[in-house]
């Protein structure tokens, strides 16, 4: 055996590198082990460490130094010459000074950087471009911008998610660039943390379920990457990112294992399941570990007990962190040495590569990291550029996707925003607006921008150079205008976001006028939430709407007219204070830059509202929690008031929003109630529409396990199901659900369906539910 392939090894190394435009497309699996280990028996040390090495751009690109660049964006031959030929550097990220370009702007600075890698190099492997283009190619400029993964949720329909993976894969390729950090599978279950918005929310069964069709849409169903049209998908941040315990971005979480296993891996491992290429890790720490050094997270769960293949990628400066930032490394050849033995195979530098490469050197010629280790990590880098084509195919040209930016392709974004877009309240059936020449004033900070609309990650990280670059979209003002007669709709800020500085601050900006003006008008559109922001500038400190917008709000319900509130917000910001005052609330979270037509459309009643929350909107600071609570969290205290967590103290449920039709659920009924661990549940309910306008409901199934071993959890959600019903039809609606995923992980970490009483619930909401026992023998 070993002389077999020791054999053909041997001689398709010469063959390989003289047929340098071989096809790779049609290769099986095979025959790439076969050029990665041919490959890997050429190489020297030098080379494997260069392809474990990735840089940001701004360390190759004409500028004043490594961290920033000058305008247009064109490689510089010596430091490209230095890194890519010299250091033998096998993959770069991101854009230059933090801002989106062209397709033909990309393709021609990645053909250089290939040139160096492939025409002047010894081995000509080509570089890996990485980008993060999380709800659409978020550094090219002219690309499709979905809604954020919080909003795609919120529509309970996982096509969404698909379609947005799939119109980013395309034109991410088209701007030459084959390897998305993307998508976001950390469970989202805390509304202070700056990144939720990333995320599918608080619960798993979405997380699964929409990531599992993010990773189908990026790399396509059967996972051949050399498609074009497709990419490397990676998954991240393994694992458990999202719950710290001060709520800010990078500060530590204490996870106990059962936990990690059941709530926050169950997504990672469906998507490797579905063959996710690549996988990126937690730049923080649980209980105590750093995860860049966790031997136990990235190779005994990761690489042996969930069989992941691919690659895995630190996140940013995160090998440095374990030295500069957590101090359990002396310094930072000690950092690479724990984080590379630790199960790391590519290191996102990404500025002092010099000191990595010489670093790692030192280390593998000291025997402090076994070749081995390298050999394991320079295998799968490789194997990931051949199923590629980054061989034969090192750019995709932009002259290849006419379909880039396409009205088919905003359709798709348009669709997911309208299917979103979440009706909180509506008193008095204000909505829909049925006068089509009614007098509307169109208020708040975020009324007048596209930036609030697409959230950080477009055009630019914090998401900051979004108007430039969006002129022939519409904010919510110019939607409300275009819409019927432009002479009918008013906008006056009343409070503004504070241009300079801090990314929170806000200003007055005329609210007496603001009030004026409404008393003239037939309904007030008052836009409120929060700037762009992600990762460490979007902590908070208060979890409250800003005081200004607060204010804006009360001072307008004193002038008498309807207010309609529309929420353009990342993470559900606190309006208990204002929630009573408002006749309509609509959440439109981040719905990118079609939303504000959607929402328009919705407010009309062109469209009828179907989203529902993917997270449990607090109405308290003091009481967050998910809907998948302990039942010690309700529980009287010793003053004989309530201290709930749960129903009482939210002000919106899990699964909760409005339609302008009115459902009906009936003739719940599951067909056998004492089921073995083997079976499925049978369960079928009525859905009635009546009302007088068709719509989408979608139809939600929880169970409840009454007596476990660990205190089980209130409830969780199991399956649903987005069912059309045409105004005044019944529709029986069927779920199967195998008692298997009823599963909990109990003390000793292993998943288990324990024997005993459960309960199966149905309804709108996780808050309005209609249940009946079942048993389990
Ligand atoms: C973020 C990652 C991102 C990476 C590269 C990091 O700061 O945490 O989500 O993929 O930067 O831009």
């Amino acid at each position: 055996m070993f002389f077999k392939k020791f054999f053909i090894g041997f001689f398709l190394v010469p063959i390989f590198f003289s047929c340098k435009t071989e096809k790779v497309n049609n290769n099986s699996y095979d025959e790439i082990d076969l050029k990665v280990d041919s490959i890997l028996n050429s190489m020297t040390l030098e080379e494997k460490i260069g392809q474990m090495t990735q840089i940001n751009l701004t360390v190759i690109t004409k500028g004043p130094n490594k961290w920033s660049s000058t305008f247009p964006m064109e490689v510089d031959i010596q430091r490209a010459k230095r890194a890519i030929v010299d250091y033998k550097v096998g993959s770069v990220l991101n854009t230059i000074n933090n801002t989106a370009q062209t397709p033909e702007a990309w393709w021609s600075t990645i053909n250089d950087i290939q040139k160096f890698a492939m025409d002047s190099s010894r081995l000509s492997i080509p570089v890996i471009y990485g980008v993060d283009a999380i709800h659409g190619a978020t550094y090219t400029n002219g690309a499709t911008m979905f809604p954020q993964q919080i909003t795609t949720a919120a529509s309970w329909n996982p096509k969404n998610a698909y379609n947005m993976a799939s119109v980013c894969a395309y034109e991410t390729r088209a701007s030459s660039i084959p390897w998305n950090f993307s998508p976001v599978l950390d469970l989202g279950m805390d509304p202070r943390f700056p990144r939720q918005f990333e995320s599918f929310g608080e619960d798993p069964l979405l997380v699964k379920l929409f990531g599992e069709q993010m990773i189908k849409g990026y790399q396509g169903e059967d996972n051949k990457v050399s498609n074009p049209e497709k990419l490397a998908a990676c998954m991240k941040h393994f694992v458990g990112y999202h719950v710290t315990v001060s709520g800010k971005d990078r500060t530590p979480a204490y996870i106990p294992d059962h936990v990690l296993k059941e709530y926050h891996i169950a997504s990672f491992k469906r998507a490797i399941d579905a063959g996710a290429k690549t996988i990126m890790i937690n730049s923080g720490l649980i209980n105590g570990v750093s995860v860049h050094a966790s031997y136990k997270l990235m190779t005994e769960i990761l690489r042996n007990d969930l069989g992941f293949q691919g690659v895995i990628l630190t996140d940013w400066e995160d090998i440095n962190k374990l030295c500069d930032r957590d101090k359990i490394a002396i310094d930072r050849k000690q950092a690479t040495k724990i984080a590379i033995n630790a199960g790391v195979d590519m290191s996102m530098v990404p500025y002092e590569y010099e000191e990595f490469i010489d670093n790692l050197k030192d280390l593998v010629n000291k025997g402090e990291v076994e070749i081995s280790r390298i050999d394991d990590a320079v295998k799968r880098i490789l194997k990931l550029k051949l199923e590629l084509d980054l061989f034969k195919n090192p750019t995709t040209h932009w002259n290849n996707y006419p379909d880039f930016g396409s009205e088919k392709f905003e359709q798709l974004a348009y669709q997911s925003a309208s299917e979103s877009i979440t009706l909180l309240k509506n008193k008095d059936r204000v909505l829909p607006i049925e006068n089509s020449k009614a007098k509307i004033l169109v208020t708040g900070p975020n009324a007048n921008t596209m930036r609030s609309l697409n959230g950080a990650w477009s055009y630019s990280w914090q998401g900051e150079l979004t108007d430039s670059f969006t002129l022939e979209y519409n904010t919510i003002y110019e939607a409300f205008a275009k819409k019927y007669n432009a002479s009918n709709v008013k906008f006056i800020p009343g409070v503004s976001y504070k241009k300079s500085g801090s990314f929170y601050d806000m200003i007055e900006n005329n609210i007496d006028q603001v009030l004026i003006e409404a008393k003239k008008s037939d309904y007030v559109i008052l836009c409120l939430g929060e700037n762009t922001y992600t990762e460490k500038p979007g902590d908070l400190n208060d979890l409250n709407l800003h005081k200004l917008q607060l204010k804006l709000a009360s001072k307008l319900a004193d002038c008498g007219k309807p207010i309609i509130l529309v929420l353009n917000i990342g993470r559900p910001r606190l309006i208990s204070e204002i929630e009573p005052l408002m006749s309509a609330i609509v959440n439109i979270y981040l719905p990118g830059n079609l939303g504000a037509d959607a929402l328009v459309d919705i407010v009309y009643g062109d469209i009828n509202p179907s989203g529902k929350l993917p997270y449990t909107y607090p109405a308290f600071p003091n009481s967050l929690s998910t809907y998948y609570y302990k039942p010690s969290e309700v529980q009287n205290n010793s003053q004989g008031a309530y201290n709930y967590v749960g129903e009482l103290n939210n002000l919106y449920e899990f699964g909760y929003g409005m339609s302008y039709t009115k459902y009906n659920y009936s003739n719940f009924q599951i067909k056998n109630d004492t089921l073995n661990v083997n079976d499925s549940l049978i369960a079928s309910v009525n859905l009635t529409n009546d009302g007088k306008i068709d719509g989408f409901e979608t139809v939600q199934i929880y169970s409840s396990d009454l007596v476990a071993s660990i205190s089980p959890d209130n409830k969780r959600l199991r399956a649903f199901k987005k069912v059309f019903v045409s105004a005044g039809e019944t529709k029986n609606v069927k779920f199967k659900i195998p008692v298997a995923d009823l599963a909990f992980v109990n003390a000793k970490n292993e998943f288990i369906v324990e024997q005993g009483n459960f309960s199966l619930s149905v309804g709108p909401s996780s808050g309005d539910l209609t249940s009946i026992p079942f048993y389990i023998k």
